[in-house]
């Protein structure tokens, strides 16, 4: 089977591809102490990053995005984790999980509504799915969506949701019906910020990713339209979000990869040239193996990442190997980010280090968009069906 032709042309692409590598590691990672001690990406790269149209790069280019598909994706992902994982998250959203929900799901009144704000950076969405109780397993959600005339009437609490605090739009999950033989009963709506009734609550203080916000979001009466259902339809919420989080997998996976090309640059280039009683700390075999590891960690998933996005390219596998290349390539980011702070020594546990903050960073990649745990269910389990399938 031979891949669909992409919407940007070869040549176009490597031009996007270089550009984005040039603005991450000459105007952003000598930045990256300013954005952790100010828990902001400053504006001037913001800018920048609008201009060059990465709020919606993976925005088809009928909407006014640049029109990445998931394998262009996954190779401007793997620049992206090059440096503070912030900048990507500042507009991740757009353009993964919170945008492809309307790219795939939206009616074209709905996209003409707001594709083009959100590829341009105008706008920014939010994906809202995760609840207290209903992280790992969203059918238990228990925002509700009641119908009432033409208008829906939403309550709920979300949490931990990204770009919340700067959000103009929330793509919000909501139970329509309880679960039944029919579906999860989980529909999907446009919500603007800026509807009474809701409240964005406190940035969370978290572990890493200084620069990248997330809050709670309460939903309290908020009425909304009839149009505002994405897809016009109650039943499409939670496929649309199983869709939207699978490819986004692949995307999270590339960035992983990135991350850890960086932990592994960072070791080599201390290996090198750090000194013990005269020697350089990279003569020692057991710093060597540590470099070995890494280096084939990066390999590895770097391979497996490009591997599943041609599987989503050619519709071979939208399930299975999405899950593969994040379970793999974020533990793998996580094992080489340890690594790296080990052969650092005590200088990899020092704030303004490179690896200590990759270390904290990288740490997220296993939680969201679907725990490892997760992933092994899906994997596992999606394995066994196929085989019973085939009896
Ligand atoms: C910084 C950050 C940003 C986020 N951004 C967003 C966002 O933009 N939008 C959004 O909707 N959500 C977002 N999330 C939420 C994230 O997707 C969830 O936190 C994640 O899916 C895990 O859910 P949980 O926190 O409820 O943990 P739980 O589901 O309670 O998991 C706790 C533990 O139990 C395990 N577990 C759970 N169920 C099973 C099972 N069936 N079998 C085996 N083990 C299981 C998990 O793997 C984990 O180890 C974000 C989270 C963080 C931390």
């Amino acid at each position: 089977m031979t891949s669909p032709v992409p919407d940007v042309s070869d040549d176009d692409f490597r031009e996007i591809l270089a550009q984005t590598r040039k603005f991450v590691r000459t105007a952003v990672v000598p930045r990256e102490s300013e954005i952790l001690s100010e828990d902001k990406v400053p504006d001037d790269l913001r800018d920048q990053a609008k201009a060059m149209g990465l709020f919606g790069y993976a925005i088809p280019q009928e909407w006014g995005g640049l029109g990445l598909n998931i394998v262009q994706d996954v190779e401007l992902a793997l620049e992206l984790g090059y440096t503070s994982l912030a900048l990507r998250s500042m507009f991740g959203t757009n353009n993964g999980i919170a945008g492809q929900v309307l790219v795939g799901f939206g009616t074209d009144e709905q996209k003409a509504r707001w594709l083009e704000p959100i590829a341009t950076g105008d706008a920014v969405a939010s994906f809202a799915l995760t609840e207290p109780g209903a992280g790992s397993n969203p059918s238990g959600l228990k925002t509700k969506a009641v119908r009432d005339g033409q208008d829906w009437v939403i309550n709920g609490n979300k949490q931990y949701i990204t770009n919340a605090p700067v959000a103009d739009l929330f793509i919000v999950f909501a139970r329509t019906r309880p679960a039944d033989d029919n579906g999860p009963g989980i529909a999907v709506f446009l919500v603007p910020a800026d509807t009474p009734g809701v409240e964005i609550g406190a940035k969370d203080a978290k572990m890493g990713q200084e620069g990248a916000w997330t809050s709670d979001v309460t939903f309290t009466d908020v009425r909304v339209g009839g149009d505002t259902l994405i897809g016009g339809s109650e039943d499409i919420g939670y496929r649309a979000a199983m869709t939207s989080l699978a490819r986004g997998r692949i995307h999270i996976a590339a960035l992983a990869v990135g991350s850890a090309q960086r932990a592994l640059d960072e070791s080599v280039g201390y290996a090198a040239t750090a000194t013990q009683g005269g020697a350089p700390i990279g003569g020692f075999q057991l710093v060597q193996a540590m470099l070995a590891d890494q280096q084939t960690g990066v390999l590895a998933g770097r391979a497996l990442v490009r591997d599943a996005a041609q599987k989503w390219l050619r519709n071979e596998d939208r399930r299975i190997a999405p899950s593969v290349a994040k379970l793999f390539c974020t533990e793998m980011a996580g094992k080489v980010a340890d690594l790296a702070v080990q052969v650092h020594g005590g200088a990899g546990y020092m704030r303004g280090v490179p690896v200590e903050r990759i270390y904290r960073e990288v740490r997220l990649l296993r939680l969201y968009e679907g725990t490892s745990e997760i992933q092994r269910l899906i994997i596992g389990g999606g394995l066994v069906r196929e085989a019973q399938r085939a009896l």
